[in-house]
C-alpha cells in the first residue's frame, strides 16, 4: 500500500474476531431500526455500516414524505387495504407480505422516532390552518388529503436520533467497515448463517464476524448500466456506496432472489444525465401537485381519473367522486384506474391542444401553505434537496414567490434515457423471504430495500423492525454460536486484500464502465437468449481476464474495487434472472424479442434465482402466494399486537 500521504493507521495485516447474537449489516433506516429490536430484547448486536451511521443511507440526509401510516389517528383506510391495493397496482408482483408490515406497523416506528428526538409534526405550528394539517394533532399529511395516510415529516432529523438509540441500547455499531461476505456453516443438515466477513475501509483491518442470526439491509444495486467516472456521486439517486453488496454477498452465499429481471429506464440523475433530485420544476413526488405552467404563462389543467377538469388547487389533493383512496410515491410507476389520482393532462394532449414547450412549475399560484411545504419543507427535507437544491437556488435568488422553475419534459425529473439505460428503481427485484423475512437460509433474514418490491422508509423502518424481533427471537433459541468456516474466512480475507498488492493494473472504474457497457449492449430494453448468453459470456470473461488485474493504492480506492466486483456479480445474477423469464412482462417492463407472448398465464410467477455449488437454480412461486395479509400476519404477531402496538418500549 501506498501510505506516504494515507491518514489512517495500516492495519492489513490485522484481523479482529467478534461475536454476537444478532448482526446486522448496513445502518440505513431498516439496519437501524433491526438492531433497536434485537436490543431491546436483550440480546447483543453488531452493527456494520460502510459510511457514518448517523448520516448514511438514502435516508442520511432526510425525506419529506413517509407512505402508508394507515394506523394513525386522521387516516381513514386499513392497512389490509393499502397493502392488497399496493399489490394489486402491480399485477401481483409485489411484495404482500412485507407492505403489510409497513401499513401495519410503519406508523409505530414514526412514534418511535419521535420519542427518540425525530420531528414528526408540525410542533412550531409553521402550517397552522393548512388544508393538509390536523390541527389537533400536528401532523400533516400528502397527496391524499381525504384519507391521509401519507405523512409529511421532517426526515432529516431522523438518522441523527437513531444513532443516538442505536448507543443508548449499547448496540456496537462498527462505522467505516464494509461487510464483504457471509459466512455459512451446516446445521441440522441444514445451511445456516454463522455471521459475515468485513473490513474497515480505512485501514484495512479485517473482522471475522460471528453470529447466532444475521439481517442484510444493504439496499439494492446501482452503476450496472449507468455510470460516469467523471460524476461518481451523480451515478444514482441512492447515494454512492450502495451498489448492491448485500445482493451480491447473498447470491454468492445461496440466497434466492425474485423479480431481478425487472429494471426501467433510466431516471433520477444517472450518471449525471438528468438533473440533481428534485432540481427542476416538476408536479411528482415531493412536488406534488405544483401548478404547471407552458410556455406562455397558461395554466395546464389537473384532471381527475376520469378526465375530469378540476377547477381549483385543492381539488388536486381528494379522489375522484366514488373512489375511495388514490395511490401516489415512489412505488406506483403507472397506477391503474382504480388507484389513479389527480394528475395533469397526457402530454399528448395537451400538443394536441396547443400547449407550448418548454413549461414551468409556477408556485407563485399556489395558497400561500402549498407553495411553504413544497419549496421550504418538502423541498429541504428530501433527500439531497437542503443544500443542493434549497439553499443554492435560494442563494442565487429563486424566490417562489416570483419565479418559475422549467420542467425539461413529463416524468419526475425527466430526461430521455435510452431504452438500454436502465435502472432498478421504483419497486425492483430483491431477496425472497417468508413471513419472518427470513430468507432461504436459517440465520439470515433481510429487510429495507434488500427485499424485493421494496420502496420507501415506512418500509424500511418497520421491515427492519420486524426482522429484528425475529431475528432476536431465533437467536434467543440458540444456545451456542454456529461454528464457522476458517478456510472460507481465510479466502474471502485473500480476495480483499488482491487488488492492494498489486503495484500497477487497471482501475476500478474502468471496470464499472465495461460492466455498464455490456449490460447495456446485452441487457437492455429489449432481450433475447442470444444477447443474454453473449453478455454472461463477456461479464464471465471481465472476471476471469479484469478482476485479476484490479489495483489500487490504499484501503478506501479498495473498497471501491470490492463494491465493483459486487456490481459485476449483480450484473450475472440479473441476466440469469433474465434468462429465466421465457416471455415478455408488461408489469415487469420486461420486453423480448424471440417470443410473441405477453404474460401468459403459466408465466405470471414469481421466478426465483439462485445459486449452489457455482449450479443457478430456478424455482418458481404463484403470484399473490402470502395468503390473506391480515390473517396471516395476524397469526404470527400476537405478541407485538398485544404490547408493543400498546407502546411497550416506548419511552
Ligand atoms: C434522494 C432520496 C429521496 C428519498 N425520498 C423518500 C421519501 O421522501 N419518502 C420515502 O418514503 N422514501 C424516500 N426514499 C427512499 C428511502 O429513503 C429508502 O427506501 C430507505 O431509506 C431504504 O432504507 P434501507 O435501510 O433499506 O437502505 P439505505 O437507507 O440505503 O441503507 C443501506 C445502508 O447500507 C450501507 N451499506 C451498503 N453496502 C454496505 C456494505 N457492504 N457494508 C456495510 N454497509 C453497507 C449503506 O452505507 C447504507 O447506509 C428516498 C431515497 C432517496 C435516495
Amino acid at each position: 500500500m501506498q501510505t506516504y500521504n494515507w491518514p489512517y493507521k495500516n492495519e492489513l495485516d490485522i484481523t479482529e474476531m467478534l461475536s454476537c447474537d444478532v448482526l446486522v449489516l448496513g445502518g440505513g433506516l431498516a439496519g437501524c431500526y433491526a438492531a433497536i429490536a434485537a436490543a431491546r430484547r436483550g440480546q447483543s448486536v453488531i452493527l456494520v455500516e460502510k459510511g457514518a451511521t448517523a448520516r448514511s443511507g438514502s435516508a442520511g440526509t432526510g425525506f419529506d414524505h413517509w407512505e402508508s401510516a394507515c394506523t394513525n389517528p386522521c387516516s381513514t383506510v386499513t392497512p389490509k387495504e393499502i397493502a392488497e391495493a399496493y399489490v394489486d397496482e402491480q399485477c401481483g408482483y409485489s411484495n404482500g407480505i412485507a407492505h403489510y408490515i409497513e401499513c401495519r406497523e410503519g406508523y409505530d416506528r414514526l412514534l418511535d422516532l419521535e420519542s427518540f428526538g425525530g420531528k414528526v409534526r408540525d410542533t412550531d405550528d409553521e402550517f397552522k390552518g393548512a388544508e393538509f394539517r390536523d390541527d389537533e394533532t400536528k401532523l400533516m399529511f400528502a397527496y391524499d388529503y381525504k384519507n391521509k395516510f401519507t405523512l409529511r415529516v421532517w426526515g432529516s432529523t431522523f438518522k441523527p436520533a437513531l444513532f443516538k438509540e442505536l448507543l443508548r441500547l449499547g448496540v456496537k455499531v462498527l462505522d467505516r467497515t464494509e461487510a464483504t461476505a457471509l459466512l455459512t456453516t451446516a446445521r441440522n443438515g441444514k445451511k445456516h448463517g454463522a455471521g459475515a466477513c468485513a473490513m474497515d475501509v480505512r485501514t484495512g483491518k479485517f473482522y471475522i464476524l460471528r453470529a447466532k442470526e444475521t439481517i442484510l439491509t444493504m439496499s439494492r444495486p446501482a452503476r450496472v448500466w449507468l455510470f460516469n467516472p467523471d460524476m461518481t456521486g451523480l451515478c444514482e439517486f441512492r447515494p454512492m456506496q450502495s451498489i448492491g453488496s448485500g445482493h451480491a454477498m447473498g447470491y454468492k452465499a445461496g440466497i434466492e432472489f425474485t423479480m431481478m429481471e425487472k429494471s426501467v429506464k433510466g431516471e433520477f440523475s444517472a450518471a449525471g444525465r438528468s438533473f440533481p433530485p428534485y432540481g427542476a420544476g416538476n408536479n411528482h413526488n415531493t412536488w406534488y401537485a405544483a401548478t404547471m405552467v407552458d410556455a406562455r404563462g397558461v395554466e395546464i389543467p389537473y384532471v381527475d381519473r376520469d378526465g375530469n377538469e378540476l377547477k381549483t388547487v385543492s381539488e388536486r389533493y381528494y379522489p375522484a367522486p366514488g373512489q375511495k383512496f388514490f395511490l401516489k410515491g415512489g412505488v406506483i410507476d403507472n397506477p391503474k384506474y382504480e388507484y389513479r389520482g389527480p394528475e395533469t393532462l397526457d402530454f399528448e394532449e395537451l400538443m394536441r391542444r396547443g400547449y407550448q414547450l418548454p413549461f414551468y412549475a409556477d408556485l407563485s399560484r399556489m395558497p400561500d401553505a402549498e407553495r411553504r411545504v413544497i419549496w421550504g419543507m418538502m423541498v429541504g427535507e428530501e433527500g439531497k434537496t437542503k443544500i443542493p437544491i434549497l439553499k443554492n437556488y435560494t442563494e442565487r435568488g429563486f424566490d417562489p414567490q416570483k419565479h418559475m422553475l422549467q420542467s425539461y419534459g413529463t416524468g419526475w425529473q425527466s430526461a430521455n434515457f435510452l431504452e438500454q439505460e436502465r435502472q432498478l428503481f421504483g419497486a425492483p427485484g430483491g431477496i425472497w423471504h417468508d413471513w419472518d423475512l427470513k430468507t432461504n437460509i436459517d440465520g439470515i433474514y433481510a429487510a429495507g430495500d434488500q427485499l424485493y418490491a421494496s420502496d420507501c422508509a415506512g418500509f424500511a423502518c418497520a421491515t427492519g423492525y420486524y426482522a429484528g424481533r425475529k431475528a432476536a427471537a431465533a437467536a434467543k433459541a440458540l444456545n451456542t454460536l454456529p461454528d464457522y468456516n476458517e478456510a472460507e474466512a481465510a479466502a474471502e480475507r485473500e480476495r480483499l486484500l488482491a487488488p492492494i498488492r498489486r503495484e500497477d493494473g487497471m482501475d476500478w472504474r474502468e471496470l464499472n464502465m465495461a460492466i455498464s457497457k455490456a449490460m447495456q449492449n446485452y441487457c437492455g430494453g429489449v432481450k433475447c437468449d442470444a444477447l443474454l448468453h453473449e453478455g454472461l459470456d463477456l461479464l464471465e470473461s471481465f472476471e476471469t481476464e479484469i478482476v485479476p488485474q484490479i489495483s489500487c493504492k490504499n484501503p478506501h480506492e479498495l473498497m471501491r474495487a470490492h463494491e465493483v466486483f459486487d456490481i459485476l456479480t449483480v450484473s450475472k445474477l440479473i441476466l440469469h434472472a433474465c434468462l429465466s423469464r421465457k416471455t415478455s412482462s408488461e408489469p415487469l417492463f420486461f420486453k423480448r424479442t424471440d417470443s410473441t407472448e405477453t404474460d401468459p398465464e403459466r408465466d405470471c410467477r414469481f421466478i426465483t434465482v439462485r445459486q449452489e455449488n457455482g449450479e443457478v437454480i430456478y424455482d418458481s412461486h404463484p403470484l399473490y402466494y402470502f395468503g390473506d395479509l391480515e390473517t396471516e400476519y395476524e397469526k404470527r404477531n400476537g405478541d407485538y399486537i398485544r404490547t408493543e402496538q400498546k407502546g411497550a418500549y416506548r419511552k
